[in-house]
């Protein structure tokens, strides 16, 4: 059995606490590693290791530490394939749904490589006789994050990049379902030549988290995951005066207009719904045609593409267009559900259900299913499934339809589908969601901009990535000078404009 580790102070390092997740394989359902998970003294040691490291990497230049990322780039490319081949067996996604993973992860440290820019303060020049102001931004000292199974290249990259680019230190606690990958960027970022103890992995469940929020040298938390851990995690992280930024759980809506082109918006309604299973919190699970006529039509094109998926492992050609689901849990709660539509009284279009593959039968592989005919009462409209479930819900109108998006309690991405640009316009102003497509399905902004929902699955103001995360993950210090007299003249007692 494959143990694996922490990476600590440069090394890894194995689990003291005694307990341990199992690591499965999701394709077959056998267990392929165990990882540690850490209890508070093993966070605590790697607290200290990090901020005894931290000073010395906030002082050297930013120029120097950027080099380190950009070597890191170069590593990052140089190991794409064995980088995927690992997140695929862990997380169960096709080999170039992985890279991808890898991709968007690497094109944020792409960005961070312009720290020397994106950290440069402000100055005013004779903000009053004699008088300079200048803001600087200064790194937090040391910071965690905690990650979800769904990306597990990419969201520690968000986090980590831009944390350790702007001098601090980062404590990574990624997903116990998928950690092989994590301790793989942390290898190679020391291999780029980042100091030991500046990126650190410790594994674990909630007993690491809970170690993470309480412990009183971390300044900040980045979260990424379910909407009740957000919640409990932002609330727990400010209780104990840590800046948390927090990102939960999706229903997006993807709309479609009478006038829009119905292959393209089902091309992208298959893409955006079953890809990597459903299991992406930017996946479109509700569809939204507006007008029967328009349901009609988009069924009919929908059903084929749909039963044509081809399900099945990460090691089974480029045609797989999805894999398993990441447990045998996950699987379990989506058939769950799927129940309770069909009990709720949702028209099952296509169903998945009782999906067996050959060899594969202990995977946690599910069919594609499609709902039409639901209503905004029942458990498939309300939850996220976080499955491949696409769930159809009729609107009279545009407005029904806006509307239907703007009272849900998610606000993480959304599109609508049509050729009005007025309609598109009205849309993207009106609608309470964080990142909105325009005949574009899964709208993730790329890294020069800022990622982030609104609504529930949100808790916290600034957002992942861009200019935001140089905001997060730095404090602002405003200096105010006055050389070289002035002083002797005696104290002010008066608090007045400098004129
Ligand atoms: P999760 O909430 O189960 O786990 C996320 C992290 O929290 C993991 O590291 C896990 O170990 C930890 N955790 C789990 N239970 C905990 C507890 N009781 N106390 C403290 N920590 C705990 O989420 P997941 O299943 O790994 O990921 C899927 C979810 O993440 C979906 O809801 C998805 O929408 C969301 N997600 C959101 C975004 C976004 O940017 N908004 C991106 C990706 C995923």
């Amino acid at each position: 059995m494959n143990e694996l580790t922490h990476y600590i102070n440069g090394a890894h390092v194995k689990g003291t606490s005694g307990r341990f997740a199992d690591v499965m394989n999701p394709a077959t359902g056998e267990v392929q590693a165990k990882v540690p998970l850490a209890d508070s003294a093993e966070m605590d040691h790697a607290v200290q290791i990090a901020a005894a490291a931290q000073p010395a990497w906030a002082a050297t230049n930013p120029q120097r530490r950027a080099r380190v990322l950009m070597k890191f780039v170069d590593l990052l490319n140089r190991d794409m394939d064995k980088l995927a081949e690992a997140l695929s067996r862990e997380h169960g996604k096709t080999l170039p749904d992985a890279a991808g993973d890898v991709q968007r992860g690497l094109e944020v440290v792409e960005y961070c490589i312009g720290a020397p820019q994106l950290l440069k303060g402000e100055f005013t020049d004779a903000a009053g006789p004699g008088i300079d102001m200048y803001s600087m931004r200064q790194p937090l000292g040391v910071t965690a994050g905690i990650t979800p199974f769904n990306f597990p290249a990419m969201i520690p990259m968000w986090m980590f990049a831009p944390a350790i680019a702007c001098g601090n230190a980062f404590i990574l606690k990624p997903s116990e379902r998928d950690p092989s990958v994590p301790l793989m960027l942390a290898e190679l970022l020391e291999e780029a030549g980042l100091p030991k103890g500046i990126l650190q992995v410790v594994n674990g469940d909630k007993e690491a988290v809970d170690a993470i929020l309480y412990h009183p040298v971390i300044q900040s938390i980045g979260f990424v995951g379910s909407t009740p851990i957000a919640e409990y995690i932002y609330g727990t992280g400010c209780s104990q005066g840590k800046r948390v930024q927090c990102f939960g759980g999706a229903k997006n809506h993807m709309i479609i207009m009478p006038d829009a082109d119905m292959d393209q918006a089902a091309d992208a309604l298959v893409g955006a719904g079953y890809g990597a299973a459903g299991e992406r919190c930017m996946a479109i699970s509700v569809a939204v045609p507006v007008g029967d006529e328009t349901a009609d039509r988009l069924i009919e094109k929908l059903v084929p593409r749909i039963e044509k998926l081809k399900v099945g492992p990460y090691t089974g050609g480029n045609d797989v267009d999805y894999g398993p689901v990441v447990t045998a849990a996950a699987k379990a709660n989506i058939e769950r559900l799927v129940q309770t539509g069909i009990d709720q009284g949702a028209k099952l279009v296509v169903d998945g259900r009782g999906f067996s593959l050959q060899g594969y039968e202990n995977g946690y592989f599910v069919g594609p299913h499609l709902f039409d005919h639901a209503t905004p009462e029942m458990d498939i409209y309300k939850t996220e499934i976080f499955g491949p479930v696409l769930t159809t819900v009729r609107a009279q109108s545009y407005e029904e339809a806006l509307k239907l998006a703007m009272d849900h309690e998610y606000g993480n991405g959304t599109a609508i589908f049509t050729r009005d640009g007025d309609s598109a316009r009205d849309f993207a102003s009106r609608i309470n969601v964080g990142m909105i497509g325009i005949n574009v399905p899964i709208p993730v902004p790329l890294a020069y901009h800022t990622f982030g929902g609104w609504k529930k699955s949100v808790f916290g103001d600034l957002n992942q990535h861009g200019p935001d995360a140089f905001k997060f993950y730095t404090r602002t210090k405003t200096v105010t000078s006055r050389w070289p007299s002035g002083l002797k003249d005696g104290g002010e007692f008066h608090f007045k404009p400098m004129d």
